[in-house]
């Protein structure tokens, strides 16, 4: 970020709650590392303000993210919308283009690049366990289905969800389980966390240690300083486990890419975060 002038370029996140994220703060660090003329805010709005802010926003030459509550409604205000918006019916970056509002969901690609780095390789052929049915789950599926995944099983407190969920991506190999019980026995390549549990202290695992099938490895996708609460469990067991900070990042970056139509300064962003 450069000077403030009457050129600069405004990128909004557009949320509610949205005092508590990170975006601001590694956006910022890029764009000064990239010497962009632009300023990252964080704007907590309602539904009723979403549409005029997103649209007024973009079509005044700026940008910027969406997180929740709003995903979905954003998604649907686009006049432009990638095949990741179209496939998770969720946008988390919009801006704007010879005066056409545009969107995009990069928390597809900020999954496909947190889980290659996790695994080492892109998950083709991968058995994946998916804890969660909400919009984190359905990027993950989304990548996962994109980078070969063979077989993957969702499971997730509320049944209908999952019933949701796995009519947006039909003929592909999307499984529901009734329980983790029910897997006892069966071994994955990955599992996966896109349930909201770990965010607050008194969360229960997403997974109770032993109580369902086995994995080589875990990508949760809420993420906390030093890990969540089921990283450290899973490390502790000597199970290569990492948190949602490499797709925040990953999401980040392409949203970058997005809006400046630059390559990111990601060794930047990635030492703004905490
Ligand atoms: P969402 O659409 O509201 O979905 C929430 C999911 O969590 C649902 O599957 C819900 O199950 C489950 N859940 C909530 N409370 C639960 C509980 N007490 N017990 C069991 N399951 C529970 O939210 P989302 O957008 O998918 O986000 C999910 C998480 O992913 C959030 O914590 C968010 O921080 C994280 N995330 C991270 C990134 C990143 O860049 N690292 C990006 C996006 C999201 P029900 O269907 O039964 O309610």
């Amino acid at each position: 970020m450069t000077a403030v002038s009457a050129g600069t370029r405004v990128l909004a996140l557009l949320g509610d709650p949205v005092s508590h994220s990170l975006s601001p703060v590694f956006q910022n660090a890029a764009l000064r590392a990239a010497r962009l003329d632009g300023i990252y805010v964080a704007l907590r709005c309602g539904a009723d303000e979403l549409p005029g802010l997103l649209r007024g926003l973009a079509r005044a030459g700026g940008g910027g993210n969406v997180t929740l509550p709003h995903k979905a409604a954003a998604a649907r205000l686009l006049e432009r919308a990638t095949d990741a918006v179209r496939l998770t019916g969720a946008c988390n970056t919009y801006w704007g283009e010879d005066g056409v509002v545009c969107g995009d969901n990069t928390d597809v690609e900020g999954f496909a690049r947190a889980a290659h780095a996790l695994l080492g390789a892109r998950p083709r052929g991968a058995r994946v366990l998916l804890l969660g049915a909400g919009g984190a789950a359905r990027a993950a599926v989304a990548a996962l289905l994109a980078d070969g995944a063979e077989r993957i099983v969702v499971l997730n407190r509320t049944e209908a969800r999952v019933a949701e969920l796995r009519a947006a991506f039909p003929d592909r190999p999307i499984e529901a389980a009734a329980d983790a019980a029910a897997l006892r026995g069966e071994r994955f390549d990955l599992a996966v966390n896109a349930t909201s549990l770990g965010l607050r202290p008194s969360d229960a695992l997403p997974l109770a240690p032993g109580a369902g099938p086995a994995f080589d490895a875990a990508l949760d996708l809420v993420y906390a300083p030093g890990g969540t609460p089921w990283v450290r469990r899973l490390a502790a067991d000597g199970v290569p486990a990492a948190d949602g900070v490499e797709m925040l990042l990953h999401q980040g970056a392409a949203a970058f890419r997005r809006w400046w139509g630059v390559d990111p300064p990601l060794e930047a962003m990635r030492a703004a975060l905490p």
